[in-house]
């Protein structure tokens, strides 16, 4: 892995990449955006790396986001019991 302690503008390749998570969320403030976006523009590094891992870790939360599918068979259990001991509308 090539030089991830160098510096451009004012950040060096290893702060970008600990950062980077925060900034796939924007948990970042926004003059730590504006330095980062900053970095990666002039980096050709973090453009190549940080460029792909940003991509990855964006897919990875948004695949966490999705709702967890209800047709297991413990969910269907759950189901059959529910309708037979819930008496049913009159
Ligand atoms: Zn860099």
């Amino acid at each position: 892995m090539p030089e991830p302690d160098r510096i451009v503008a004012g950040l060096s390749c290893r702060d970008v990449l600990a950062d980077l998570s925060d900034y796939v969320d924007g948990e970042l403030p926004r003059a730590r955006v504006t330095q980062i976006e900053a970095h990666l523009a002039g980096c050709d590094w973090c453009e190549r790396f940080g460029g792909e891992f940003s991509t990855v870790v964006r897919a990875f939360r948004q695949g966490l986001r999705e709702p967890t599918p209800l047709d297991d068979p413990v969910a269907h259990r759950l189901r059959a019991r529910l309708d037979r001991e819930l008496p049913a509308a009159p």
